[in-house]
């Protein structure tokens, strides 16, 4: 079984988020992609950013009727801040027989991979599917890990991967970039612009009912 794991602030969750972990589900095969929202991101404070009930209840809405997709609250139990690894250590510690993993995330982040926490020990511990755009593609391994770490490496043709000697992939895959933020869709509800065609119908109605990001509660 192989799953991806798609962490995010999702605050909130927008079509850019949900068309590119459908691309990724399909050409890598993934059975399911379960949405992590973040605890409390790394790069965030707490005040920054919406409570986390309705960051997942909107993923939820989000996802509904997609039976490959999938949401976790895992990061609701964990107290500080919310680091890559300790997700993939809980989410590994929750399943008796876990699913061969995917963390999916973007190729910026994954380029600034050697300054997460624990990233060696994270590249251990579970596949990498990393979403390219055009423009935006890596340069190999090299430019991104130690080179003594990225010839470990082995470019495998068939699987359009590079794999470790402990056989965990890194996978970087284009997908189709919708120039969509959750900032700008924050943004825009704060200066009552619509945010219509943005995120789904339902994510859209569920943040004029909370008010949320200073909506004045019409859709
Ligand atoms: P913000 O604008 O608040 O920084 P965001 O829209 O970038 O938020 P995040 O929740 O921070 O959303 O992103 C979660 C993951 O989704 C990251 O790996 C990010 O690279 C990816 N992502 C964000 N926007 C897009 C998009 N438009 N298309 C594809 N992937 C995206």
């Amino acid at each position: 079984m192989k799953w991806g794991l798609f962490g995010g602030t999702f605050d909130p969750v927008h079509f850019g988020h949900l068309r590119a972990a459908l691309e990724l589900a399909c050409q890598l095969a993934l059975e399911r992609v379960i949405f992590i929202p973040a605890g409390e991101p790394p790069h965030k404070t707490a005040c920054d950013i919406t409570p986390f009930d309705h960051r997942l209840r909107m993923v939820r809405l989000a996802i509904a009727g997609n039976d490959r997709f999938d949401v976790s609250d895992l990061e609701s139990r964990r107290r500080g801040k919310s680091y890559s690894v300790d997700t993939v250590r809980s989410f590994l510690a929750e399943h008796s027989s876990p699913p061969d993993l995917y963390f999916i995330t973007g190729q910026d982040a994954f380029d600034a991979i050697t300054t997460w926490r624990q990233w060696e020990e994270l590249l251990g511990l579970c596949h990498f599917a990393v979403m390219t755009r055009p423009g935006y593609e890596n340069g190999g391994l090299n430019r991104i890990l130690p080179a003594e770490l990225a010839a470990r490496y082995v470019y495998d043709a068939k699987q359009d991967g590079f794999i470790s000697p402990a056989g965990r992939g890194i996978f970087f895959r284009r997908t189709t970039f919708l120039d969509i933020s959750a900032s700008a869709i924050r943004e825009s509800v704060r200066a009552g612009r619509s945010i219509a065609y943005l995120t789904p119908d339902a994510v859209m109605a569920y943040i004029a009912s909370k008010r949320l990001y200073g909506s004045s509660g019409k859709v």
